[in-house]
């Protein structure tokens, strides 16, 4: 004998008439005049279930029923009678009058209730109260569906999904590893995976072809908002194939998921842009193409003015100057902008200069600033040109290091955007190409590669990197939704000798490439095809889907922001025999 017939959720006018036991969490109960009502819970929603006094033992039963006991119920459904149907609840039209009761566990009094607004550690010291939730299992739901309509694709595509080792070495992705002690190799250590990067390009040289794992990487990185130590990827590479057939690939498999999932038509072809127009138009290498902000170059007007502020940075060669018009920004007020002057100082903005156009025709009479008086006629005018400004605007400058205006305004035309309103409904794909090779840290000096140290130049030539690596672009792409960064990917190296020039310029030496991955280099030596790939973040892109505020929203059971769990209370302290079995000595003794 089954314990229940029907979902809670799935009862309907159509089983009027019909005997059906459910099983479920009681969500409310509600006595009225002599009747029991319990909205009896299950995943797929809410079912009223009513006692009536006249079967006198099960009432008695029911009327011991708290929130959260768990039920099982027989009973035969009924439409509700008129004026007590419920049209915001899927089974509002019919209830089921009980007949048979179990009560299958009890519950203690839950620490927060399904509606209430619980703090995060409480609801993550209760994960399992809170991905009751309707919003939490829909999340879920809708994670399982996205890596459903992936799985789809990509196996409709020729992809094989080979799973690859979690206790390996150190797979570069520009963050600490999480190591785990070993206990056969005393004084060993495996690192957890990255990102499973090298053994995929393994997997190339192989012949597999067409590779896929929905996969687990762990990156130990300094605390920052909304990252998880541990998050999955939908990893992906391929040979024989340049850039334009791994993107659009890869953008079909994006409109494939939301053509399933959400029955959206992403276009086709998602834009391209370059990232040096991303940041000259946009500051940023994510730019949120919702939002019908840009920045504008201003430097060349400013090189000779006195106002060292900003000729400082126009004649500077790191230096950028440049101007955001808000339309309609002339009514902001002085709290407003000092709040957006503190807001760009995060970024490292040493201060947001601005001018209020009042009347664009009345020239600089028109005009409203404190730094109007140090900027000579033909600078105003070609602002004003530039920027396109109308009567009732407001013009933003930032000047300083390029990188700094371009965080600073990068960041305050996303806040602009959202503060006012200016974002426009809707999925804005983009692909974002070229990007430079390296970056050079600015304290070491040192050639840091933008994306990982085996994504390919785009000059195949170990020569020609070398001679010139600051201008040097790699075969790399980032797919961006809506200001967000999806997935990013490259053309990897197959040339032995390229790959050990770019080991050099990361001051990578000889001993170190051959310890770290030796083992890469000399694969490179038997057959490489050419191949790259793309990883996408699959938390990311589901909290997109589910409008989530967070990527822990879509995580069962994700850590805080401090990386611990407060569920299991991970990290914790081990045994001395598991110490000692491993041949570890803390330099610090317990306190515990
Ligand atoms: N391995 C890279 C990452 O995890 C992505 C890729 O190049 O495929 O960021």
């Amino acid at each position: 004998m089954t314990m229940r017939s029907h979902y809670c959720g799935q009862v309907d006018e159509s089983l009027i008439g019909e005997e059906i036991s459910v099983c479920g969490w009681v969500h409310r109960r509600r006595d009225h005049g002599g009747v029991i009502f319990i909205d009896l819970r299950d995943r797929e929603g809410l079912l009223q279930v009513v006692f009536d006094p006249d079967r006198a033992e099960i009432f008695a039963e029911a009327e011991r029923i708290r929130g959260e006991y768990v039920l099982a119920v027989k009973g035969v459904v009924r439409p509700r009678p008129e004026g007590t149907i419920n049209p915001n609840m899927k089974t509002g039209q019919v209830e089921v009058l009980a007949h048979e009761l179990t009560v299958l566990n009890r519950s203690e009094t839950p620490p927060f209730h399904h509606d209430e607004n619980a703090n995060e550690e409480l609801r993550l010291t209760y994960r399992y109260l809170d991905l009751r939730r309707e919003e939490m299992l829909g999340n879920l739901r809708l994670r399982h569906k996205v890596t459903m309509a992936m799985r789809e694709y990509l196996d409709s595509n020729e992809f094989i999904d080979v799973e690859t080792p979690m206790l390996t070495r150190a797979t570069p992705e520009g963050a600490r590893d999480y190591v785990v002690p070993s206990r056969t190799h005393p004084g060993k250590f495996f690192a957890l995976p990255q990102s499973p990067q090298i053994f995929k390009q393994l997997l190339m040289m192989s012949g597999l072809d067409r590779y896929y794992q929905i996969v687990r990487c762990f990156r130990d990185e300094d605390l920052r908002a909304d990252r998880q130590p541990e998050f999955t990827q939908l990893d992906v590479e391929m040979s024989f194939v340049d850039e334009d057939e791994v993107m659009e690939k890869m953008e079909a498999l994006l409109r494939h998921i939301f053509k399933q999932v959400l029955d959206v038509d992403l276009p086709a072809p998602f834009p391209r842009m370059t990232y040096a127009e991303a940041m000259q138009r946009f500051g940023s290498d994510k730019p949120d193409l919702r939002i019908d902000l840009e920045l504008v170059e201003v430097a060349d007007l400013m090189a000779s003015v006195e106002f060292k502020v900003f000729a400082g940075p126009a004649s500077d060669p790191d230096g950028r100057v440049a101007a955001l018009c808000l339309p309609g920004g002339n009514g902001l007020s002085r709290k407003e902008i000092d709040d957006y002057t503190a807001y760009v100082g995060r970024y490292g903005a040493k201060g947001l200069a601005y001018i209020k156009v009042n009347d664009v025709d009345a020239g600089r009479d028109g005009l409203q600033s404190p730094i109007l008086k140090f900027l000579p006629d033909d600078a105003v005018s070609g602002i004003l040109e530039r920027t396109g400004a109308k009567s009732g605007d407001l013009i933003f400058f930032g000047a300083d290091k390029a990188r700094v205006v371009n965080d600073a305004l990068g960041a305050l035309r996303v806040k602009l955007g959202e503060d006012r309103g200016l974002v426009t409904e809707g999925w804005s794909p983009l692909w974002v190409v070229d990007f430079p090779m390296f970056e050079k840290d600015l304290q070491t000096k040192r050639w840091n590669a933008l994306h990982h140290p085996f994504t390919a130049p785009s000059v195949n030539d170990a020569d020609a990197l070398k001679n010139d690596p600051g201008n040097a672009l790699s075969r790399a792409y980032d797919v961006v939704l809506n200001g967000s960064e999806i997935g990013g990917g490259s053309i990897r190296i197959h040339d032995q000798s390229v790959q050990s020039a770019v080991f050099d310029l990361l001051e990578i030496s000889k001993a170190e490439a051959d310890e770290k991955f030796g083992f890469l280099l000399r694969a490179l030596e038997y057959g490489c095809p050419p191949h790259g790939g793309i990883a996408f973040g699959l938390d990311r892109i589901v909290m997109l889907m589910a409008g989530a505020d967070s990527i822990r929203d879509v995580i069962a059971f994700p850590k805080t922001q401090s990386a611990s769990c407060p569920l299991t209370n991970a990290p914790g302290e081990i045994s001395a025999e598991q110490l000692k079995e491993t041949g570890i000595r803390l330099r610090t003794p317990r306190t515990s």
